[in-house]
């Protein structure tokens, strides 16, 4: 289901509660508000649709991805980039890796562990930060 953008910053800045087997559908409402969206936004939050769960969507080069429970365990590379966010106005810097090394569970809960770099990278540390309650 298409879910409205939710753009109040208090419950944006909120730390997301664990995801369990019983938020799965939220990854697909995450997925359908993100393809409805894909002409100007790239990844979301499930905050930012109103569900306080640490769950991720994201446009991986033209593959929709679900992550549930994401958590970044390995860095590499530091560079600065201007961001913008579909819950903000304007662009605002933010501090990236090049290289990021994921754990995280799919929509069966089973966990994994990947490594992503360049753009697909930045999108993942964007959106994780939502799960942290950080706004870029
Ligand atoms: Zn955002």
């Amino acid at each position: 289901m298409i879910k409205e953008i939710i753009k109040d910053e208090a419950f944006l800045a909120q730390v997301a509660e664990p995801a369990t087997p019983e938020d799965v559908s939220v990854g697909d409402d995450l997925i359908d508000t993100l393809k409805a969206h894909q002409h100007e936004c790239v990844g979301l939050a499930a905050n930012m649709i109103g569900v306080n769960k640490s769950i991720i969507a994201f446009n991986n080069e033209g593959y929709f991805w679900v992550m549930f429970n994401p958590e970044i365990i390995k860095t590499n590379k530091e560079y600065k980039v201007m961001e913008g966010c579909m819950s903000l106005d304007g662009k605002r810097e933010a501090t990236r890796y090049k290289t990021i090394k994921v754990r995280f569970q799919m929509k069966d809960f089973s966990s994994h562990t990947m490594v992503f770099k360049g753009y697909t990278a930045q999108i993942i540390q964007h959106e994780i930060d939502h799960t942290k309650g950080i706004l870029i």
